[in-house]
């Protein structure tokens, strides 16, 4: 079949690939001088209580103010950052900054007011021998430990769950808690799922922008709070955009939420002013 595709189509191809390969290192290499310059904002998104709509905790979310490009979202770079491993660097950055921040507001509004923080780990990141020990060097406080949410996604729970149990297992011994996120898109069994040190899960986007939708996606939320609920876990819808989607959130019982109606992610100061206003 490649044969009839003719000479042309695959020159072209091989074209293609060549200067995708061709910006993959022109990413990378510019990546790594990121990481050794600290070009990353860490901008905080609230997550609320859907009884009050008080702000009970934020996620750390990775911005990269190229020089150049201007402000990169994740998406631009957090792949080529887990394939060359430029991730475990980059992620220490981003729990530094973290922990700067906490101290900040804990300073600014006393430590009763300082709002737990959930950070993302990749399985790369997990997966490095290192990364116990260097949580535990810089969340050596534990009134900062207790304030840090991992969160990690379902496919992470599920795959090589004996390695990266471990470590998990000795993060929650620090005092950090445990979040799946994107819940529902992965294959997590109930089996791991119950033996993980799990607090919360964390209720993927598609399925809060699918309530009400041709395929409607009310029962399957239904079912992962009566899950989560069942296994002493909270619950927290992602991506909630919409007065009525919150209203078919809080009817479905879950506990927390967190997206564009409450807040979009907030560098740290504009976020230290909405949890002041907040008395
Ligand atoms: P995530 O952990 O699932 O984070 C939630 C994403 O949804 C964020 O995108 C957030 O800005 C976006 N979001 C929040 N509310 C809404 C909403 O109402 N509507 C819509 N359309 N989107 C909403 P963001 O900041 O682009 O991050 C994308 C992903 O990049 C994250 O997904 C996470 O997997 C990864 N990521 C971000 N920062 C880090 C980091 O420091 N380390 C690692 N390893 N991964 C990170
Ligand atoms: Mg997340
Ligand atoms: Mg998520
Ligand atoms: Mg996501």
């Amino acid at each position: 079949r490649a044969k009839s595709l003719g000479r042309g189509r695959h020159a072209l191809f091989d074209e293609d690939m060549h200067l995708r390969a061709l910006n993959r290192l022109a990413v990378e290499s510019d990546l790594r001088r990121a990481v050794e310059r600290d070009e990353f904002e860490v901008l905080f998104q609230p997550i609320v209580s859907l009884d009050d709509q008080r702000v009970v905790a934020v996620e750390a979310l990775a911005r990269w103010l190229h020089p150049e490009r201007g402000l990169l979202s994740p998406a631009e770079f957090i792949p080529v950052a887990e394939e060359t491993g430029l991730i475990v660097p980059l992620g220490r950055l981003v729990l530094q900054r973290i922990v700067a921040t906490l101290g900040d507001w804990r300073r600014e509004l006393g430590p009763e007011r300082v709002p737990r923080v959930s950070v993302n780990v990749s399985r790369v990141q997990l997966r490095h021998p290192d990364f116990v020990a260097s949580v535990r060097e810089l969340v050596a406080d534990p009134q900062v430990a207790s304030h840090l949410n991992l969160e990690i996604t379902e496919s992470v729970v599920v795959q090589d769950a004996a390695t990266e149990g471990r470590a998990l297992d000795d993060l929650v011994d620090l005092g950090l808690h445990l979040h799946v996120d994107d819940f529902g898109t992965g294959y997590s069994s109930l089996a791991t799922l119950h033996e993980m040190p799990i607090s919360t899960l964390k209720i993927d986007r598609s399925f809060i922008t699918g309530l009400g939708g041709r395929r409607d996606t009310t029962e399957v939320i239904r079912a992962i709070v009566a899950l989560g609920h069942n296994l002493d876990m909270e619950i927290v819808a992602e991506g909630i955009e919409t007065e009525e989607q919150l209203a078919a959130i809080q009817a479905l019982g879950c506990d927390l939420g967190q997206g564009y109606l409450f807040a979009r992610p907030l560098p740290a100061g504009h976020l230290m002013d909405r949890l002041h206003q907040e008395v």
